[in-house]
């Protein structure tokens, strides 16, 4: 193995850790508050409480059956560790994310994410999928998107079972992957200028104003095709501003059906948070950062959503900035 495949990862006990409760209401008045909101953005909607599929199946294929067991959302580093130039010290281990947060058990990790740039000696994107017990993953169905040098399509591929580093940036739901309740949403057809994700924190924002919801868990897009960015490897001139972001990230129009796992937060408890994170992946060769999708009237969307309890913040920037928000 190379020096930079071997590249360590900060520690856990040097990873500065900070912590807000959320507000949880019961998953029936979401539910209701969800189904009289979500008409305005899409022109089928149902959302119920329901037991919560097994997850494990397809096509979600999670590391786990369930959301349930002790819920809390991580935001770990931030945009400014990857601009205007990367911080390649940056490069935590999932393995310890549960530790961190206090999980009083196993924790099953689901999100989006920077990838471990050390294994594909590449910028990459990463949909992290995986159970952890006693600090070692057990379970690893992480997939990662690169841009091939070649010509430039995308590259998705799993990690190797014990690879679980996790580079500069990532947004994460933890729970115990238990079966029990969850929140089912199911739109079609949208009809607001928003992305799925967006449109949800849109509602919650209207009904909880500063009290901030956070969610977090599966979607998948079974129609239609959507609009996703992939980095590609880190770039060697400053990245200052959005344009310049922008014209470096690489996008593609993927197709469905696309699986996404990620986190959303209806406002921001001043812990300069990301307020929502979905990466999909598929069993088609594309995956990526789902930014929305790009035919409105054949959107259709499935996603079982936990509520979470907590929110942690992993190694906060000192210095932040908007720039790679979106
Ligand atoms: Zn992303």
């Amino acid at each position: 193995m190379s020096q930079i495949e071997n590249m360590s990862v900060i520690p856990e006990s040097e990873v500065p850790v900070q912590k807000k409760s959320l507000h949880v209401p019961q998953l029936s008045e979401i539910t209701d508050v969800l189904q009289s909101g979500l008409p305005s953005y899409f022109s089928e909607v149902q959302v119920r409480t329901v037991d919560c599929p097994d997850l494990t199946q397809e096509p979600f294929t999670l590391a786990c059956e369930g959301l349930g067991g002790n819920a809390r959302l991580l935001d770990v580093g931030g945009p400014p560790y990857l601009l205007p130039l990367v911080q390649r010290q940056k490069l935590y281990d999932m393995s310890y994310f549960g530790s961190l947060s206090e999980m009083p058990g196993r924790s099953f990790i689901i999100g989006a994410g920077a990838g471990p740039w050390p294994y594909y000696n590449t910028n990459c994107e990463m949909i992290a999928n995986l159970l952890v017990e006693s600090k070692v993953p057990t379970v690893n169905q992480t997939w990662t998107a690169r841009v091939s040098t070649v010509d430039g399509s995308c590259i998705a591929a799993q990690v190797p079972a014990n690879e679980s580093r996790n580079a500069l940036l990532g947004n994460f739901y933890c729970s115990e992957g238990l079966p029990g309740q969850v929140i089912e949403i199911e739109c079609k057809n949208r009809i607001g200028v928003d992305d799925f994700i967006a449109s949800i924190r849109n509602v919650l924002k209207n009904k909880y104003g500063n009290l901030p919801v956070g969610m977090g868990g599966v979607f998948v897009m079974k129609a239609g095709m959507a609009r996703q960015h992939v980095m590609p490897d880190f770039s060697t001139v400053p990245l200052e501003t959005d344009d310049e972001l922008n014209n470096w990230l690489r996008f593609y129009e993927m197709s469905a059906p696309l699986v996404a796992l990620g986190t959303l937060i209806s406002t921001d408890p001043n812990m300069d948070l990301r307020v929502q994170h979905f990466h999909s992946f598929s069993n088609h060769g594309e995956a990526g950062h789902y930014h929305n999708d790009t035919q409105p009237e054949n959107a259709h969307y499935l996603a079982y959503l936990g509520v979470a309890d907590y929110i942690y913040r992993l190694d906060r920037p000192l210095v932040t900035h908007q720039v790679g928000r979106d």
